[in-house]
């Protein structure tokens, strides 16, 4: 097992292998053994085509045949729902559901029919500097929205969504079954758990047309009262204003960047170039006049780029992608009058997520995306689509908020567009794509620049006859050494550039030698350590028999390289509670040895041989010890846990070892015995809202990022499963495991029978990971830009280099980079992302991620080559950031303002010239204000009374290692009407947009955010439809909360069983199902995420927020 040796134990490396099966998939369904052969670097021909390989022929495996947990449906008292938080016995706060079926008078302020108005933007000039959000609302309505509205629209109206076809999951290729299976052919533990172990999620490849939405033909839940007719430009007076977030404006002095809106003016306005189509030539998404065309509304449509203008008449096919926004759906002129909306702004008028997301994968779905051309943007998250690496990394390692910099810094502080990047070094690839090849240069290590260390890149140019190279990032010459030397063909390039990874591929690794190791030696292969708390409330829940049980059989698939008969991780247990138990599971033993370390102060391993062992050679005494730990603490009383100390001994013991690794501990309670680390309950909700709330998400004593920094320095990454029961103080906990990268699960008040699905499916998946062990990122740039604030779960000793104890495919640092000179627009900016890293095997290795970004002088071309996605996760990961040392509501308001300056800076410099009543976005951006709206009244930034401590610190800690796929679908979720297309079909529905006033009564939906999922049920709902699915007769006999649904024999139930299963695939945790029947008092916590409404903690609707911005940039361009 001991790897430290000079040879490989993978097959030869420098000669990278088409498929090359070391990294990522073949712990995970991949079939190992089936690939090709290696082949010599010259099949390694061609940019594209010699990568394009086959994939690994994975074998289909068996469904599990070990035995399922019981399908539970009882009702857990807590723990149901959103963070494993709130369930039905924690609604006690909440509204009645009557109540809670009213559309809140906030969200619709603009009561029923309007007259015909053509507006202008003369009518409500100016704005005075003091209105509240819903005048200028009213007022920002009263100008532009010329929607003719049909007259007296009944109660019953409901405003459907715009035809969709959202086909596939945010960004994820079709499950391929990466994580479903395991590898060799045994049976999968994991796939088990979803019931359906053999139901492969439908390809979706196919989106589903748009004719396929059928409205529904009758109305759904009750609308509120109105407040009766308005005439434009009417007051509102009896509207609510009660909108804590957006009825103060921000303090402009209060932004960390600074108000620059005063500065330069900057470039003529470039004018939008109205000649070019597609997708991100588009820049010019104004939606000022809402309403498209309505049947009374005679003005001529103004037709393709003339956005901004006034709307047309009725276009029954109008052209895709001229002016999204000024085309209402179509939709709407089928609907009977009375269904139109009575918004005096048509929510369908709005930019829509899901509209947009639909257009991307129309247009950008069927090709793969090839990245030899500089400054690409790459297809939206949630599109599925391929990559082919000729030089730039693939935007599944590397995403950024633009490809095209500013080329000074006077210009980005102008547009305050955060220049970031999301990385996810070893993000998993689908099957189709190839993983990073593996380049050895033997003795002489990878070829880097004398100067600032960049590794050999394609974007390094050779000079001189190829004798020396020019480094592309700081320019220094340096020599090509003789090994090295190739001759360059007439255009300068190297004969063999395409035989070298390293000179033609944006992303590649390299075999490191001893020097990358530390103290000079090759690592040993990594450690794992289970750590589990025999308490009483781990002991009484039943968690700590369930864990031994699934640990007897998941230690057989521990992560493995390459074509590895067996993993090379040794494993190590640990138990607990206010003392540690060490266990000597050596091979020759007969059975375990227990001993007890009650000094937890000074803590210390026990025993060194015998403790860290392979699972194999060990395998009868390890049984045997996973047989006996739920016996030996079944009758205790010892309620009171040490947790520092558990963490000490583990990376103690990887260190007696000389070894990296990881410890998996299972937590229950907050750790208030004696002993280093000890912890109070300091919870208090009242502080929240005040300038204290701050201290809710910093830790109680800095006892843990001292243990951290320890941890790091042995390459001891933790992760935490947490069992609480109350308050474990998530937020001091969790300092370790986000140090040393590693994960945090939490399962509020677990009981086996309601949790152990989702708690086992994370388990497994969780211990299966391939990880990157001792990692050490580095993120270099051309002169320029560097490299100035990071996000994510590590640690930093100086301000370059991001040390991760460990480092998984799930995990992403976000990079923010900042002017340190000029930009020069012919070379444009590099970044190169180097880790270096010991794999799962013990080998040394780097992987490097090359991407060129254009520069402009221009701002038009940023906001043309923007991606709003990524933008959002630099967001929230700055503003999460920001609460623990700034009071929320700065937090907010300094989000708020940064995307006002940066629309303000748009609409000043980049929109064709019209009326100052119009909100003008950029096309890549015109979904920003809706998704920040989202973060702004997310958990953490405004949280709702249900929500604990516990929960915002949890989150908090989630979204700081989510990548932009992860964070699009948390803040924004999917919301998928079930009975609304074929039955037979076999692609996803297409989504509705995240409000009440998509769901009809009279069906189900599916709603998901990466963590939670609910299926929610429809009063109306068909008998038939309930007996298909629930197999009970009628509505009322649905049980509330349920969390299974039965598995029946018939197309429908077939379908929605396949579809949960696809969903939970989709992602890297396992989200439990709750339906939510409507009018229930769980509806609550349901409507919770339908974003697009006015939230019961106050946050505001889509429309609100709007208008909102709207005067924002108002104010700063007036
Ligand atoms: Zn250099």
């Amino acid at each position: 097992m001991n790897v430290n040796q000079s040879a490989p134990p993978v097959p030869p490396f420098g000669q990278p292998q088409p498929v090359y099966p070391g990294y990522h998939q073949s712990n995970y369904g991949g079939q190992p053994g089936s690939t090709a052969p290696p082949t010599p670097y010259g099949a390694y021909n061609g940019p594209v085509p010699g990568f394009q390989q086959t994939p690994p022929q994975g074998v289909s495996r068996a469904p599990p045949s070990s035995g399922a947990p019981p399908a539970s449906t009882a009702q857990a008292p807590c723990g149901q729902a959103t963070y494993g938080q709130f369930g039905p016995g924690d609604i006690q706060n909440g509204p009645s559901s009557t109540v809670q079926m009213q559309r809140l008078p906030g969200s619709q302020p603009f009561g029923s029919p309007l007259a015909p108005v053509v507006s202008q933007s003369s009518v409500l000039q100016p704005y005075g500097p003091s209105l509240t959000s819903a005048e200028v609302t009213a007022q920002l309505a009263g100008m532009q929205i010329s929607g003719a509205v049909a007259p007296a629209p009944p109660a019953s109206g409901l405003g459907y969504g715009t035809p969709t076809s959202l086909a596939s999951a945010s960004g994820s290729f079709p499950n391929s079954g990466l994580y479903g299976s395991y590898p060799q052919g045994q049976a999968p533990p994991l796939s088990h758990a979803h019931g359906h172990p053999g139901v492969q999620p439908p390809q979706r490849s196919v989106p589903p047309q748009a004719s396929s939405f059928i409205p529904p033909a009758s109305g759904g839940p009750r609308m509120p009262s109105m407040t009766g007719p308005l005439l434009p430009g009417q007051g509102f007076g009896g509207l609510p204003v009660s909108q804590p977030n957006h009825v103060s404006s921000p303090p402009p002095q209060a932004l960390p960047h600074g108000t620059q809106m005063t500065g330069p003016p900057g470039p003529p306005p470039p004018m939008h170039s109205p000649q070019q189509p597609g997708y991100q030539l588009q820049q010019n998404g104004s939606f000022g006049p809402a309403r498209g065309p309505q049947p009374s509304y005679g003005s001529p449509y103004p037709g393709a780029p003339t956005f901004g203008s006034q709307p047309g008449p009725p276009q029954p096919l109008p052209p895709k992608r001229l002016d999204p926004d000024a085309i209402p759906s179509p939709q709407l002129n089928e609907l009977p009058p009375q269904q139109k909306t009575r918004h005096r702004i048509d929510p369908d008028a709005i930019p829509s997520p899901i509209q947009v997301i639909e257009d991307d994968r129309n247009n950008r779905g069927s090709e793969p995306f090839v990245t030899g051309v500089r400054g690409q943007v790459p297809p939206l998250v949630t599109t599925n689509f391929l990559v082919k690496d000729q030089g730039n990394a693939s935007p599944r390692y590397i995403r950024c908020t633009s490809y095209n910099i500013p080329c000074t810094s006077d210009m980005a502080k102008q547009a305050q567009v955060p220049l970031a990047a999301v990385i996810k070094p070893l993000a998993r690839l689908p099957p189709e794509e190839a993983s990073p090849y593996v380049v050895d240069h033997g003795e002489s290590g990878p070829l880097r620049c004398n100067r600032c260390k960049a590794y050999m890149c394609p974007f390094m140019q050779f000079i001189e006859g190829g004798r020396r190279f020019q480094c592309c990032f700081c320019s220094c010459i340096n020599d090509v050494p003789p090994q090295y030397f190739q001759h360059l063909d007439h255009t300068g390039k190297r004969v063999d550039a395409y035989d070298r990874p390293e000179l033609s591929l944006g992303s590649y690794e390299f075999l490191a030698t001893v020097d990358y190791c530390k103290n000079n030696k090759f690592p040993s292969s990594p450690a794992f350590i289970f750590m589990i708390d025999v308490s009483y409330n781990a002991i009484r829940t039943g968690l700590v028999r369930l864990l031994c049980e699934e640990l007897k059989s998941l230690l057989d698939f521990l992560p493995r390289e390459g074509r590895a008969e067996e993993s090379a991780i040794r494993v190590g247990f640990v138990t607990y509670n206010k003392v540690l138990h060490f266990y000597n599971v050596k091979s020759s033993l007969a059975q375990p040895q227990m001993m007890v370390v009650s000094d937890v102060a000074d803590m210390f391993v026990p025993l060194l041989d015998g403790f860290l062992v392979n699972v194999n050679e060990s395998r009868a005494v390890i049984t045997s010890l996973l047989d006996q730990i739920p016996e030996m603490f079944a009758d205790t009383r010892e309620t009171e846990t040490v947790f520092a100390p558990v963490i000490q001994a583990g990376m103690e013991a990887l260190k007696a070892a000389e070894c990296a690794g990881k410890l998996f501990l299972f937590h229950t309670s907050l750790p208030i015995a004696e002993a280093p680390g000890k912890l109070k309950n300091r919870d208090d909700r009242k502080l929240i809202n005040t300038d204290k709330e701050k201290t809710l998400f910093q830790p109680q004593t800095g006892a843990y990022q001292t243990l951290a920094k320890e941890c790091v320095a042995q390459g001891c990454c933790v992760d935490l499963f947490l069992f609480p029961n109350q308050y474990v103080d998530v937020a001091t906990l969790s300092v370790v495991p986000q140090l040393t990268g590693g994960s945090i699960y939490k399962y509020a008040c677990f009981q086996v029978e309601n949790d152990q699905e989702r708690f086992l499916s994370d388990l497994r998946r969780d211990v299966q990971k391939i990880v990157g062990f001792d990692a050490v990122m580095r993120v270099r740039t051309s002169t320029g830009i560097r490299a100035v604030d990071f996000f994510g779960a590590f640690y930093m000793s100086n301000t370059t280099d991001v040390e991760l104890a460990g480092l998984d495919g799930d995990k992403t640092v976000t990079v923010e980079f900042k002017h340190d000179d000029r930009l020069n627009e012919e070379s444009g900016a590099l970044l190169q992302c180097a880790l270096l890293y010991t794999s799962c095997a013990g080998q040394r290795r780097l992987r490097i991620h090359n991407l060129a970004l254009n520069c402009c002088t221009q701002l038009a071309d940023l906001y043309r080559n923007c991606e709003t996605d990524t933008l959002i996760n630099y967001m929230a990961k700055f503003a999460y950031r920001g609460v623990l040392n700034s009071p929320v509501k700065t937090v907010r308001d300094t989000l708020i303002t940064q995307c006002a300056q940066i629309l303000a800076c748009y609409r000043k410099n980049c929109a064709s010239p019209s009326s100052a009543g119009q909100l003008i976005l950029p096309e890549c951006m015109k979904l920003l204000p809706v998704y920040l709206n989202c973060v702004l009244k997310s958990d953490v930034l405004q949280p709702g009374a249900e929500v604990t401590t516990d929960d915002r610190a949890y989150v908090r800690q989630l979204v700081t290692s989510m990548d932009v796929a992860e964070t699009n679908i948390f803040f924004y979720p999917r919301l998928l009407p079930l009975t609304k297309s074929p039955i037979e079909s076999t692609t996803e529905p297409p989504a509705v947009r995240a409000s009440e006033e998509r769901l009809s009564n009279g069906d189900i939906y599916l709603l998901e955010n990466g963590l939670n999922l609910f299926l929610w049920v429809g009063a109306s709902v068909q008998q038939g439809v309930v007996q298909s699915l629930f197999n009970v007769s009628s509505f009322s006999q649905i049980s509330s909360g349920l969390s299974v649904l039965p598995v029946l024999d018939n197309p429908l139930s077939t379908k929605v069983r396949g579809l949960i299963d696809s969903l939970r695939a989709q992602r890297s945790r396992y989200m439990k199902l709750i339906v939510v029947k409507q009018e229930d008092k769980l509806e609550m916590l349901f409507k919770h995420f339908l974003v697009e409404d006015k939230s019961l903690s106050g946050g505001a609707s889509y429309v609100d927020f709007l208008c909102h911005m709207h005067k924002e940039i108002r104010q700063l361009l007036s």
